[in-house]
């Protein structure tokens, strides 16, 4: 948001990008002023003279459909149709929500406020798909298990606009062993079974600060958390993976904005070539 949503491109070009995801307001705050069409249109042409491709607008993090308070459901549920319309306006085909969290209610009636409002929801406009993200699972976040993205999508209608984001550092965080063969399979396995690896749509890519399982969600460059090198390796080199978008999250804690982004995309870039890739 920096700047202004007209420099989003050019800073992919910046660092090497060939896609990028933004938030298309300050993501701390409910309803950012209306996005005027000049300046959706102002984006759209930058987008095509750039060549470079915005895949998703990120949800602010304050939209929460699973809320003990229904003030809160009611506003997340505007906010989400806010977001829905400033992304179609913007020619950006990915929409990524976290589904929300249940707090100190119960997790399954967490996922039935998220399932009821998508129902509500209907349809989302004409080219614009809603990603659910799998989480960690801090305070009660619902989607940090393939069942539970898989029940949500369920008991909302299976929306044909509705599929997945895959965050790396949120499924280790989950207690997804990702950083081992053992642990890749046990998640190949489950998004078999619950018929979600179609569904799988963009990678959100962060190593983990904290511990397997922590349940606690805090990003670290590739290659430095505890997934590491061989888990990344996995993931841009599955054959049902590596044509899909995948972005980074990481910190931006370099000399500048652009450092460490650099460096991760190199890193992981080096993981796709060293298996001899495309
Ligand atoms: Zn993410």
């Amino acid at each position: 948001m920096a700047g202004g949503l007209v420099t989003a491109p050019g800073r992919g070009v910046r660092i090497g990008a060939d896609v990028i995801q933004i938030f298309s307001k300050q993501n701390t705050r409910w309803m950012g002023r209306a996005l005027e069409e000049e300046e959706a249109r102002a984006f759209r042409e930058e987008s095509a003279r750039t060549g470079m491709e915005t895949v998703a607008v990120h949800c602010a993090y304050l939209i929460n459909l699973a809320s003990a308070k229904e003030a809160v459901r009611t506003r997340s549920l505007y906010a989400l149709e806010d977001e829905a319309s400033r992304a179609a306006m913007l020619g950006v085909p990915y929409l990524v929500m976290h589904p929300g969290s249940s707090g100190e209610d119960p997790e399954d009636t967490g996922e039935g406020r998220i399932s009821k409002a998508l129902r509500a929801f209907g349809r989302f406009p004409r080219g614009l798909t809603l990603l659910l993200e799998n989480t960690a699972g801090q305070g009660n976040s619902i989607g940090r298990t393939m069942e539970q993205l898989r029940r949500l999508i369920d008991a909302s209608g299976s929306p044909p606009d509705v599929a997945v984001c895959l965050d790396s550092a949120h499924l280790f965080e989950a207690g997804y062993d990702i950083s081992g063969d053992e642990g890749w399979e046990g998640l190949l396995e489950e998004l078999t079974r619950h018929a979600l690896l179609p569904l799988v749509r963009i990678w959100h890519l962060n190593d983990s600060k904290t511990t397997l399982g922590s349940r606690v969600d805090r990003h670290s460059h590739i290659g430095e958390g505890h997934i590491g090198l061989s888990g990344f390796r996995r993931i841009v080199t599955h054959p049902g993976f590596r044509k899909l978008p995948m972005l980074l999250e990481t910190p931006k804690d370099g000399q500048d904005e652009y450092e460490k982004d650099i460096r991760n995309l190199a890193t992981l870039r080096n993981l796709c070539a060293a298996r001899g890739g495309e």
